[in-house]
């Protein structure tokens, strides 16, 4: 996914609990944790070609999947106070996974995971670079936990639980049937203007 769209998912994710459990703060590494992974993405400052070589692969391996969240998680215990180690590590781990959970199922665009141990790559594709439907949803699934923090888990769980039966919807089939769905599922970036592309997070098409 693109990262506002991991922003809303990590957002989502932490009203099942690191929300109520430890406040903002706690929602706040939460979402770090799951966009921690595109740190890597921060490459494209140093050239096209240099993105292309490691975004996808030093955030997605497993020095920042097995150390990340932890070190996140000592942060938020030791110098924010915000509790026990253990749980908050917990939801953080879950969080960067969601990450490459969603990564792996979206784009043709494989993330070697296991890196720098192998340069496998792994990938679903399920899901075409400008589908605009799990950006609406995630979108409008923070904005109601956003606006009501009471409906704030019942949201999280329609948003989070619609993304993933897309997903299986487009696994199941992998090409839209009608030119309206198609629209949606990313001819509405062919003649758009860059501004509503830089909405949904597209900034390098
Ligand atoms: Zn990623």
């Amino acid at each position: 996914m693109k990262v506002p769209e991991h922003i809303a998912f990590s957002y989502l994710l932490a009203q099942f609990g690191v929300q109520q459990a430890y406040g903002p703060a706690g929602t706040a590494l939460t979402i770090l944790a799951g966009c921690l992974p595109d740190l890597d993405g921060l490459t494209v400052v140093a050239g096209w070609s240099f993105y292309r070589r490691y975004h996808r692969i030093v955030g997605h391996g497993l020095p920042v999947t097995l150390l990340g969240p932890a070190l996140l998680a000592a942060l938020g215990s030791c110098l924010l106070h915000l509790g026990a180690f253990l749980p908050l590590w917990l939801w953080l781990q879950v969080a960067l996974l969601g990450h490459l959970l969603t990564d792996f199922c979206f784009y043709r665009w494989p993330l070697q995971l296991l890196w720098p141990v192998s340069t496998r790559g792994w990938g679903l594709g399920l899901v075409a670079w400008n589908d605009l439907l799990p950006t609406a949803t995630l979108y409008a699934a923070a904005a109601m936990a956003l606006a009501s923090p009471a409906v704030a888990p019942m949201a999280a769980a329609a948003g989070l639980g619609g993304l993933f039966t897309y997903l299986a919807w487009r696994a199941w089939r992998p090409r839209p049937r009608s030119s309206w769905s198609a629209w949606l599922a990313g001819n509405w970036a062919r003649q758009s203007a860059p501004v509503w592309r830089w909405l949904t997070g597209d900034f390098i098409t």
